[in-house]
């Protein structure tokens, strides 16, 4: 006996997200298969406007429905500060704990030789171009997460920034969240306190 086709594309489709195993796959397909309708309509909707609907901020990468982002084209923001983060809900975390008034780049990763990621296949050289442009930017926080990935990224990064051939003005700290940050940790999960005091509490890189 086999399945309906329409089922079978459901399974699918799930199994190809992250953390979803295929006995996961089949329960969602048959759970959605008795809601009503109108609901999954809905879901569909949503899923199809994912990507329509949003734009990459051409300065930060941040992810928006504008471009420039509410961030970058908030004339308060303090814009001789960028933090460096690796994804867009790592934004939103340090958004929430209200004490960074800086700008942010976002990376879309961090660098993994193991799954194949490279320098090359996140925002970093455009972050450099941007410190280049600017010529106002007076401190890099790199707020990537404190495992290995997210050290190895730092550490590229910062020895980019110190390049003189790369970055020619003397005046740019580089500096890193501080201590508090649970090792090996992603910076999202981290509550707004902790992910305060290591704004707080970072240090020279
Ligand atoms: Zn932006």
């Amino acid at each position: 006996m086999t399945l309906p086709r329409s089922i079978r594309n459901l399974i699918e489709s799930f199994e190809k997200l992250p953390g979803i195993g295929p006995k996961t796959a089949q329960r969602l397909a048959f759970y959605l298969l008795h809601v009503p309708q109108e609901q999954l309509d809905e879901f569909a909707q949503a899923a199809e406007n994912l990507k329509k609907n949003t734009v990459l901020c051409s300065l930060c990468f941040n992810v928006a429905e504008k471009d420039p982002c509410p961030v970058c084209s908030d004339q308060n923001r303090d814009k001789s500060v960028i933090c460096v983060v690796e994804q867009p809900l790592d934004v939103l975390a340090l958004e929430k704990t209200g004490s960074f008034k800086g700008l942010y780049h976002v990376l879309h990763g961090a660098i993994s030789p193991l799954n194949n990621i490279g320098p090359d296949e996140l925002y970093i050289k455009q972050l450099i171009d941007r410190v280049q442009e600017s010529g106002r930017v007076k401190e890099i926080i790199l707020a990537t997460n404190p495992n290995m990935e997210g050290e190895a990224t730092a550490m590229y990064i910062a020895k980019q920034l110190r390049d003189p051939s790369v970055i020619s003005h003397q005046s740019l700290a580089i500096t890193r969240l501080g201590q508090g940050l649970p090792t090996g940790a992603d910076l999202e999960y981290a509550d707004e306190i902790t992910l305060s005091r290591a704004l707080e509490g970072r240090r020279e890189y």
